[in-house]
């Protein structure tokens, strides 16, 4: 028999078997029971949370003729031949491969006619965001008019992306991310029932990894089970996942902070030796540091969404190292992020941000931090030669990193990079992948170009409102968030801390709970743009130049080369043109192009 994977294999069959979202299926059942069916669903939720499974289940309960408390027999014809998909009175179109107009239109003109077997016809339309207009168009007409007998249930992960005329007509479900325990539960269930050993540490790995998704995590545990010849351990699910163990960021961490470089190092050597990728470590770090900032602002926060972070040594560095600290880091571990994309040696670059890091020279390239008070290094710990020499290859790194940036890049030719003339900022990459999200020009500038006063107005009146209806997770996110421009159609929204933006432009739950408050509160749902407080002011300036040059390509004396700093000791070799101070080379990373002083607006 050949094998099946674990999430076709322990699909859900009932209602009560679709994990972490009781509260829909409760409904449906009771909808089933009291008959008080819709006759348009939209199940909207992020993938692997169980939409289509619900769909399906929903399909076969209103037409099982043995139906009992809302869920179907699961034995009865009728019901295999829906969980088989060979009924014909149930339909299953994938809009991402049928979203023409014409497609719609037999839908309509079928949907006419009675079911032949079962009581409903059903369609569950999946990914119906992709169909285009013409074909919503025709779909709107159908659920203007629909037939007795049919019911459709259309499901997205872009809820956002559907006409407000086809939202208007539907009973909407928001599905839910599966929390990590009731992933882990599920996981447990299924092992339980197979017979299989695991390691519960290893199943918390999985889970954490899944993100929220239960097809992710059966995904990842049928890999751990081939990976492991049916054994689930801790260090197989490490391997498959990628993780890094909490206790070595802890151990890592805890040497950086207490400036113990060598051991730092060695850390990253012992790391690194056991076949961890580099860059998977450098993005643990960051979202071990984002739990110790939540941690100090609110534990319970961090042992609700977390598994497995918190133990004694997590507890203990939380307690030994301030907020402004571990902003830095995390500013720091952000750049080296996107430096390491350039390289294919990122391990060198691991060494580069130890030392970094574990020395922590307070000029931050974070210019809006206040500077807290100095924590003096121990300097015996430091090893100098060591130190001096990694210095030395993040210059000449860097410098690499410099021509590859402006070879790949930039256009003109030749142009020392220094007086490169400044141009939009960060206009070179727009929203680039889902780990690094950048600025996106292209959705700023159509809000400016229709921005209001009145409309802030109304969005800054509503904004406290807006965030008492979010969970306590997203709440504490958005609280260092303000609107600071707003048409009728979009909101910018800026956040003081950039991985906070980071934070929240890749947090799509985040973003439709957001424009499920405001569709509450206003009735309409602008766009929301994001960006970080500190690029604000260039935004702004690059948007009110473009204006004025309208169309014709922004040039700008390079303000850049004003910008000095006396205490840098930037022991590098004796290039002529790397006189760049570190500071403005590490905005430019940062930041995009240019820093530009803005004196009015
Ligand atoms: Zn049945």
């Amino acid at each position: 028999m050949s094998y099946q994977a674990l999430y076709r294999v322990w699909r859900p069959q009932r209602f009560d078997d679709v994990i972490g979202q009781d509260v829909i299926t409760t409904t449906l059942k009771n909808a089933i029971v009291t008959n008080q069916l819709s006759h348009a669903y939209l199940f909207a939720g992020p993938r692997g949370t169980g939409k289509t499974s619900a769909a399906k289940i929903l399909a076969k309960a209103i037409n099982c003729p043995n139906q009992k408390d809302g869920e179907p027999c699961n034995e009865c014809e009728i019901c295999e031949s829906i969980t088989n998909g060979t009924l014909n009175d149930v339909i299953e179109i994938d809009a991402a491969s049928n979203n023409g107009v014409e497609e719609i239109r037999d839908v309509r003109d079928k949907a006419k006619y009675a079911p032949t077997q079962a009581t409903y016809k059903v369609y569950i339309i999946d990914e119906v965001h992709m169909l285009s207009t013409g074909a919503f168009n025709a779909l709107l007409k159908t659920l203007e008019e629909p037939p007795a007998h049919v019911i459709f249930i259309l499901a997205t992960t872009e809820p956002q992306k559907i006409p407000a005329t086809i939202i208007s007509r539907v009973q909407r479900f928001d599905f839910k991310r599966i929390t990590a325990n009731d992933i882990l539960g599920r996981m447990e269930f299924i092992l339980n029932d197979k017979e299989i050993d695991y390691d519960d540490k290893a199943l918390k790995v999985i889970a954490k990894a899944a993100e929220g998704g239960m097809r992710d995590a059966l995904s990842i545990l049928d890999q751990v089970l081939s990976f492991g010849f049916d054994k689930v351990t801790y260090e197989n699910a490490l391997q498959v996942t990628g993780s890094v163990t909490k206790s070595l960021l802890s151990k890592y961490l805890t040497n950086v902070v207490n400036h113990d470089v060598k051991d730092a190092l060695s850390d990253v050597r012992q790391m690194l030796e056991s076949g961890k990728d580099a860059a998977r470590f450098v993005e643990d770090l960051i979202k071990y540091c984002q739990d110790i900032l939540l941690y100090q602002q609110s534990p319970e926060m961090v042992e609700e969404s977390e598994l497995g972070v918190i133990n004694e040594e997590f507890k203990k560095l939380t307690s030994i190292v301030d907020a402004q600290r571990v902003y830095r880091m995390i500013v720091d571990l952000n750049d080296i992020q996107n430096q390491m994309r350039y390289t294919m040696h990122p391990d060198v670059y691991l060494d580069v941000l130890t030392v970094k890091l574990s020395t922590d020279n307070q000029q931050a390239a974070n210019p809006a931090q206040p500077q807290p008070a100095v924590q003096t290094a121990s300097a015996s710990n430091v090893d100098n030669q060591l130190v001096q020499q990694l210095k030395n290859q993040v210059a000449s790194l860097q410098k690499q990193v410099e021509e590859l940036t402006k070879n790949g890049v930039a256009s003109n030719n030749g142009g020392n990079s220094i007086s490169e003339p400044a141009r939009r900022p960060a206009a070179k990459k727009p929203s680039g992948s889902s780990s690094n999200a950048r600025v996106n020009l292209t959705k700023i500038y159509p809000v400016l170009d229709n921005a209001t006063r009145q409309d802030l107005t109304n969005i800054q009146n509503i904004w406290d409102e807006l965030l008492s209806g979010l969970d306590v997770t997203k709440r504490a996110l958005m609280n260092v968030s303000k609107p600071v421009a707003a048409s009728h159609d979009g909101v910018v929204v800026s956040f003081e801390y950039p991985f906070l933006f980071q934070k929240a432009s890749t947090d799509e739950e985040l973003q439709d709970a957001l424009g499920n408050g405001l569709d509450r509160i206003l009735s309409y749902v602008p766009d929301f743009v994001f960006i970080p407080a500190e690029q604000w002011p260039e935004i702004r300036k690059g948007y009110i130049v473009a204006q004025k040059n309208s169309g014709k390509e922004v040039r700008e004396e390079s303000e850049n080369s004003s910008v000095e700093n006396s205490d840098q000791n930037d022991d590098n070799n004796n290039e002529k043109q790397d006189n760049e101070p570190k500071i403005v080379k590490q905005a430019t990373q940062l930041f995009g192009e240019d820093i530009i002083d803005v004196k009015d607006d």
